[in-house]
């Protein structure tokens, strides 16, 4: 980068142009307007070679524009591998990944301050951001016309909408009439799927019961092991007192030991079977929690379209028809 104070300036109000929050797009508008040359123009001017000075005569593209105002080497940064060359050997080349290159700042005078420069990144941030948005719809791919079932078209305006162009040419065909507003059809569509969605949200009956069922049962187990026990003790105590014999006392103890192995037994089961009962119900109330996640949502997402909506068709009468990718989710 050698300075250069001719086109250090033109650097300079390329990036006052940018932090003043307008895109790349009116800052060429302006560079024109003011009469700036182009880097062709301005190298053509000073008798280097230039391929196409003709084509972009007096024309800033927005690209360049955006070169210049993420060039670090504006703020005296030294950038080491920027591009890498394609073939071995070869002059041409492309441009590598940020994360492998190699800034050594502070390298030379900078043209650009970094506040100044740290500004107009900030503010080309907000103009790329809703372009991404936009072009990240949910409903993409998915939108079907319901007279002759071919996917609509969708026209990007102001208010996009999609439209049927398979039969525009025939005067007759319904397709003339199926025409559907982005934002409204998106809307529909969520409402629709909440819709769908409350049926399944009161908590499957079977579960509650069995749970409450099984508690009952432990408690009713719990009281006979503990008047079976009592009862052992009570042996044992007409024993100690010589009101029964050994043997006698042997042979009701049995008795008693074998019915309370199967209290214990049987109480093991049910306790068991009430564990199983408590995993499934965790598992329905994780589905539940999906469920409540789609009724809370605010606007439609490709992430709720993606796992639940196969095609969208619209009818000339501005009805909709959404079929569904889980079917069981529904029915
Ligand atoms: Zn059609």
């Amino acid at each position: 980068m050698e300075p250069n104070p001719e086109t250090a300036a033109v650097v300079q109000l390329i990036f006052q142009l940018a932090a003043t929050g307008i895109g790349a797009a009116a800052v060429t508008r302006e560079l024109f307007k003011r009469g700036i040359p182009t880097p062709g123009e301005y190298k053509a001017a000073h008798g280097q070679q230039y391929h196409d000075v003709s084509r972009s005569r007096g024309r800033w593209s927005s690209s360049t524009v955006l070169r210049i105002l993420e060039d670090e080497r504006y703020i005296g940064s030294y950038v080491i591998g920027r591009r890498a060359v394609i073939e071995v050997g070869g002059t041409r080349s492309r441009k590598k990944d940020r994360d492998k290159w190699f800034i050594i700042p502070d390298h030379h005078p900078a043209i650009v301050d970094k506040e100044l420069f740290e500004k107009v990144q900030a503010v080309q941030r907000r103009f790329s951001l809703p372009t991404k948005k936009t072009r990240e719809y949910p409903l993409k791919g998915k939108v079907y016309c319901g007279c002759c079932d071919h996917a609509l078209s969708r026209i990007a305006q102001k208010r996009p909408f999609y439209m049927c162009r398979h039969s525009t040419a025939d005067v007759n065909s319904r397709c003339r009439d199926v025409r559907a507003d982005v934002a409204g059809l998106e809307e529909a569509v969520l409402l629709t799927l909440k819709k769908q969605l409350e049926i399944l949200l009161p908590v499957h009956e079977d579960g509650t019961i069995h749970l409450e069922a099984t508690a009952v049962k432990c408690s009713e187990y719990e009281k006979q092991l503990e008047v079976l026990k009592d009862q052992k003790q009570a042996l044992f105590e007409r024993y100690l007192l010589g009101q029964i014999e050994l043997d006698t006392y042997k042979s009701e103890k049995a008795v008693y030991d074998a019915e309370i192995l199967k209290v214990k037994n049987a109480y093991a089961a049910v306790t068991a079977q009430a564990k199983l009962k408590r995993e499934e119900q965790a598992r329905q109330s994780s589905r539940q929690e999906i469920v409540h996640s789609i009724v809370e949502a605010d606007v439609l997402t490709s992430e709720l379209t993606d796992l639940l909506i196969e095609k969208v068709y619209v009818f000339p009468d501005n009805r909709i028809e959404i079929v569904y990718k889980v079917h069981d989710l529904f029915e």
